[in-house]
């Protein structure tokens, strides 16, 4: 599979659809997801073009990667929840219901958690 430039969070980072921008800096993005799971619900993005998880730790740069996950530590920071603690989700593929194929995490937290997964459905 080859990465679709339509995806809705490739529209994001072109700026042709908005988002409710919470961080970024040169190698990422972070905005609030539109179907907040808890009270933080944020979405983490690299700028480069990788699908997956896979696919970035394959082909982005180490200045990419190191920007990237410096942008998933500034986000908790903002968000306040360093001390109270959460969570961080990355999807990929059908088995993991990844919606949107650009990379992304989801960094959660604000309130105290479920269990990692629900039953199953
Ligand atoms: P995935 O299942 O791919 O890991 O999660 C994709 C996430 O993107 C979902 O939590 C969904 O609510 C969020 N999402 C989908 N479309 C949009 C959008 O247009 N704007 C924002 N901010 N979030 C979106």
């Amino acid at each position: 599979m080859s990465y679709d430039p339509q995806n809705i969070f490739a529209k994001i980072l072109r700026g042709e659809i908005p988002c409710d921008r919470v961080f970024e800096n040169e190698h990422a993005l972070a905005f609030n997801d539109i179907r907040p799971q808890a009270p933080v619900h944020v979405l983490i993005i690299p700028k480069g073009d990788y699908e997956s998880s896979s696919d970035f730790a394959a082909k982005a740069s180490p200045e990419e990667i190191a920007g990237f996950m410096r942008a998933v530590h500034a986000v908790a920071e903002k968000a306040g929840v360093l001390d109270s603690g959460y969570r961080l989700i990355a999807n990929a593929g059908e088995d993991g219901r990844q919606e949107v194929q650009h990379f992304h995490i989801h960094l959660i937290g604000g309130r105290r958690l479920g269990a990692m997964l629900p039953p199953s459905r």
